[in-house]
């Protein structure tokens, strides 16, 4: 059961709570782009948003990313909406493979070795692959990623592996119950990615996404992440309801 009706009304709020992000921020809106992130959700709700005009989606499992890029191409070519799909969950190894080439942007490199075998699978498929580095901003135990420290040798390393374009960073702030306890998170996010875009270590001006992306903000945080220089945010439960993990 989808309730389209209800997406596409939370949909509209979240890009008018966007827009006035942006205006206290003094930024264009076209600057910041929704990730819908539909993990656990079914099939019917990506399309429901579709219907609704999104076209980024954000999914944290590979198994369940392959299953909807499944539906979606057994889908009758005129009802393929446009698509794109962000890996934004921490991801393994040996599941590289079958991102390469349906994915438009991996946003949780969290590892050099792991930015290895993404070069290795797209060099063996003969395609680039448009990636994020995650970086672990609050220092957190529980959370994958670069320390803050870590963040500019790592750039570099990565920004030299031909088959990978580093396009900018990404971070999951604390989950809290008062946002602005993220804004130095965030305001050092954007620090940091000044400065490796001044040491040019981003592939910049390609399509689909030709601007430096600082991939943070999710529903009880994206207004502040904005106000600090988010360009995409990834918002799931304002978008799609509560999940339910208990099928999983
Ligand atoms: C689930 C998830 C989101 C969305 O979180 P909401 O609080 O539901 O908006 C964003 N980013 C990552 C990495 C996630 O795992």
């Amino acid at each position: 059961m989808t309730h389209s009706i209800s997406i596409a009304e939370n949909l509209s709020a979240i890009q008018s709570r966007i827009g006035a992000a942006c205006e206290r921020a003094g930024r264009s809106p076209q600057e910041v782009r929704l990730i819908a992130v539909s993990k656990t959700k079914p099939f019917s709700a990506v399309q429901a948003a579709q219907a609704a005009g999104m076209v980024d989606f954000g999914e944290n499992y590979v198994q369940e990313l392959t299953e909807k890029i499944h539906a979606w191409q057994a889908l009758p070519p005129q009802a393929q909406q446009p698509v794109r799909w962000h890996m934004i969950g921490h991801l393994q190894k040996n599941k590289v493979k079958y991102l390469i080439g349906n994915v438009a942007l991996i946003h949780s490199v969290d590892s050099l070795t792991l930015a290895e075998c993404i070069e290795k699978e797209a060099a063996k498929q003969d395609t680039l692959m448009n990636i994020l580095l995650e970086i672990n901003a609050a220092a957190e135990e529980s959370k994958w990623g670069f320390s803050l420290a870590e963040a500019m040798d790592a750039a570099r390393a990565v920004a030299s592996l031909p088959h990978l374009r580093l396009q900018g960073l990404m971070t999951s702030a604390p989950f809290t119950e008062d946002p602005e306890s993220n804004r130095p998170y965030f305001r050092s996010m954007k620090e940091l990615s000044r400065e490796m875009h001044s040491q040019g270590l981003f592939s910049l001006g390609l399509e689909p996404f030709p601007f430096p992306i600082l991939s943070m903000g999710m529903s009880g945080d994206f207004e502040v992440a904005i106000e600090e220089g988010a360009t995409m945010v990834r918002v799931g439960t304002s978008i799609f309801g509560t999940r339910d993990y208990s099928s999983k």
